[in-house]
């Protein structure tokens, strides 16, 4: 019988190095690559370009069928669309970041959005990294590798700064600020009722802050080829 195309689950706060790990792996391994919290975003960035109160969950709710969020799956040149248009900028924005949670947090959002996510990953014949905040608890719960990185918030804070200075182009953003936005996402994101934030049971945890970005791609791609290994044998 042929194997199962492998799906990888790799969950965690931002700042941990989630998408980069998480990009590469899926490149080194010839895998697709999805990125779920560019479609929050990018549903996010449709509600507040339509003036959609984001404080109201009834409103976001009314309205989140509506847009149609598209996302390129290639590791080496991730796309995301929104109604056609590209929206991979805006979504990375200051606006988008502040309001992305409370969008989020809505149980018809995430509906939506869980069952697309569901769709990407079935359609992807030969197999995908996932990366997300509840991937391996709720969107692909039978993934084979599932992956939680973790590092100190001060190291978090640090990275996150350092990538917005980059996407940005202006001078480095406060890591003391960027820092107190984080725990404040993170806190959202963990406490909120709908799926939130989580470390499945049968999750391999790493901790990031002391390794570069090449040890973490390592680890995962080892612990991949080990668990497509285990199932050849
Ligand atoms: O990963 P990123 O920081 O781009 O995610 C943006 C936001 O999208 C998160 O803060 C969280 O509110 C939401 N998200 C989520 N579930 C996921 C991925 C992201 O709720 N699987």
């Amino acid at each position: 019988m042929a194997a199962h195309p492998v799906i990888v689950a790799i969950d965690g706060p931002s700042g941990t190095g989630k998408s980069s790990t998480s990009r590469a792996v899926a490149a080194r391994l010839g895998l697709s690559y999805l990125d779920t919290g560019a479609q929050y975003r990018a549903m996010t960035w449709w509600m507040l370009t339509n003036d959609i109160d984001v404080s109201d969950p009834a409103a976001v709710a009314a309205v989140a069928a509506k847009p149609s969020i598209v996302s390129g799956t290639d590791p080496l040149a991730p796309t995301i669309t929104v109604d056609g248009a590209d929206v991979s900028g805006p979504i990375r924005g200051p606006e988008v970041t502040g309001a992305v949670s409370a969008v989020s947090a809505v149980p018809e959002v995430r509906a939506l959005v869980t069952e697309l996510q569901r769709s990407i990953a079935a359609a992807a014949s030969g197999g995908i990294v996932v990366e997300g905040r509840d991937i391996g608890v709720v969107v692909l719960p039978a993934a084979d590798v599932k992956i939680f990185l973790t590092a100190s918030p001060e190291a978090r804070a640090a990275r996150r700064s350092a990538e917005l200075a980059g996407v940005v182009g202006g001078p480095a953003t406060d890591v003391a600020r960027t820092r107190e936005a984080l725990v404040r996402r993170d806190a959202a994101d963990a406490g909120r009722k709908a799926s939130p934030m989580a470390k499945a049971d049968d999750a391999i945890e790493v901790d990031t802050t002391d390794l570069s970005l090449e040890q973490v791609v390592e680890c995962v791609v080892g612990l991949v080829e080990e668990r497509r290994g285990r199932r050849r044998s």
